[in-house]
């Protein structure tokens, strides 16, 4: 049963909008219920019934189907598609990230003024880049044969998004194969469904049937079934390493192309010529931004041993300070954990760390409904534990030393992850030496987590095999096309 009434706790926020979009038509889900929390309070706030088996096979059929006539289409007029997503989007910006703060627990103001503007240029950005996309020059290669090279749209795309940033992450799953001339079928987090099924409502009025389809349900049923389509031809997927393992099982099966963007694990390294004010800065405002649930979250900072003990001090002074509560409440700087097993997942990390190493602040959940956690620093932490390796995904960093340039880039390298990085220092050539030997997708230098769609979110290692954003994305979803003329 789908919810018709904004349910008690859902602060007002209207909450009908929870019908699939297959082939260009809404229809309530046929599977079973899925409930959403508030994590905020911890309330159910929908129940919202999820695909069919049969329900995804349709979405996929439809999407195939679509895929003849979209994949023909000009780029002029996927630029324009993608425009008009994009001015739908922007219109119904407060609405949808009234949706995000609630399902997420995100405060009201990031949701809506930092993450809004990224999510609406992710289409700008794909709609302009769709014009662009281009083979290499013809060329006689053979004697009396020319040969060209075209770019083609790869085919129906299985794509898949995570809780932590659904709306954004549903641009980066659906832009760059519909800038490339690919149909999609998403699949939203079945934690967090709220914005995107709003979206899928908002799309089914501009988009041709059958060009987007969105179903809801969870990974090891409706996400396994849609993964595993005979109808889709690219699987893209932005979730943790299980479910980029899930995709290349599910791609090697029938021998489809992969893009995955997975968890991180981003190493911070503060050089003892750092601005410290500044680190301190970015981390108070990056590591605990989304209650630090960001694959690029500034999360293992790895300090010069001269300057460890400063750092360690400012650190845990300016963390202790970030506003936690509700997140409509005034002056909030962060939320909740997503749900209580993410809360307990988060808190079992940080109690596991307690043997070896010290918590500076935080460590403990906060009483009272909703899954607060407070924001935490676990200082002394052996490079190579638990704490400074795996992806904690909630507010909390911890802090370890280096001796030198080779010993902090042998430590950051030798993690399973390769998503982002930083690296401060006064030092230009110092950063050109350590960026060039970081094994990361990408690493930013005197700051952390400034993100823009001209740029690739890339990913190396045990952290996926391409990038979201950027013409490199687009590009993934063509196919490259030799077409030779004998004369
Ligand atoms: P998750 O892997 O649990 O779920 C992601 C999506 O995959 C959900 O929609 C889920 O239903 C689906 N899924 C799960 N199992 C599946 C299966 N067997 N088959 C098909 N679909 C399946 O991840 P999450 O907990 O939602 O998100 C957190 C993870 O996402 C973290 O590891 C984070 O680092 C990563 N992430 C990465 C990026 C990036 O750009 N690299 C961005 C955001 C989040």
């Amino acid at each position: 049963m789908s919810t018709s009434e904004p349910a008690a706790g859902s602060d007002g926020v209207d909450i009908t909008a929870t019908q699939l979009l297959v082939g260009g038509e809404l229809v309530d889900g046929a599977g079973a219920s899925s409930d959403v929390v508030d994590p905020a309070i911890g309330d159910v706030i929908a129940t919202i019934a999820t695909a069919s088996a049969g329900q995804v096979d349709a979405a996929t059929a439809a999407a195939a189907r679509a895929f003849s006539t979209y994949s023909r289409t000009t780029p002029a007029e996927r630029s324009a598609l993608l425009h008009t997503i994009a001015d739908l989007i922007e219109e119904h910006s407060a609405e949808l990230a009234a949706l995000e703060s609630l399902d997420v627990g995100k405060p009201w103001p990031s949701a809506h003024d930092d993450e809004m503007p990224l999510t609406i240029d992710t289409y700008r950005f794909m709609a302009g880049a769709a014009r662009t996309i281009s083979g290499v020059a013809a060329g006689e290669y053979v004697e009396a044969h020319t040969s060209m090279i075209r770019r083609d749209p790869i085919g129906p795309v299985a794509a898949i998004a995570p809780w932590n940033y659904p709306l954004m992450m549903a641009a980066w799953k659906l832009a760059a194969p519909l800038a490339a001339g690919c149909t999609v079928v998403l699949k939203p987090s079945e934690i967090t469904p709220l914005s995107t099924l709003r979206l899928a409502a908002l799309l089914a009025d501009v988009v041709p049937p059958g060009v987007v389809n969105v179903v809801h349900g969870d990974g090891p049923t409706v996400g396994e079934r849609l993964i595993n389509s005979a109808a889709v031809e690219a699987i893209s997927i932005t979730g943790s390493p299980a479910t980029g393992m899930a995709a290349m099982r599910a791609a090697s099966q029938q021998i489809r192309h992969v893009h995955l963007e997975l968890g991180g694990k981003a190493p911070v390294i503060v050089f003892d010529d750092a601005d410290l004010d500044a680190v301190v800065q970015t981390i108070r405002e990056g590591s605990f931004f989304n209650a630090g649930q960001d694959c690029a979250q500034p999360c293992r900072i790895m300090a010069q041993s001269n300057i460890y003990d400063d750092l360690v001090s400012a650190l845990g002074t300016a963390v202790s300070d970030v506003a936690v509560g509700h997140p409509r409440a005034d002056g909030v700087e962060m939320g909740p954990l997503v749900s209580s097993a993410h809360r307990d997942r988060v808190a079992g990390f940080v109690d596991r760390a307690r043997a070896g190493a010290e918590v500076v602040t935080g460590g403990a959940a906060a009483d009272g409904p909703g899954y607060f956690y407070a924001p935490t620093v676990v200082a002394d932490a052996d490079n190579d534990a638990e704490i400074a390796c795996s992806e904690v995904f909630g507010p909390v960093v911890s802090v370890s030393r280096f001796a030198d340039a080779d010993e902090a880039v042998a430590a950051a390298n030798a993690g399973r992850y390769g998503l982002a990085s930083s690296v401060w220092t006064a030092d230009t050539g110092r950063a050109m030496d350590v960026t060039s030997r970081l094994r990361y997708g990408f690493t930013w230098v005197n700051t952390h987590g400034v993100a823009t769609p001209e740029m690739p979110w890339a990913a190396m290692k045990g952290s996926g095999t391409g990038c979201d954003m950027s013409v490199f994305s687009l590009e993934s979803f063509t196919a490259v096309r030799h077409v030779m003329f004998a004369h």
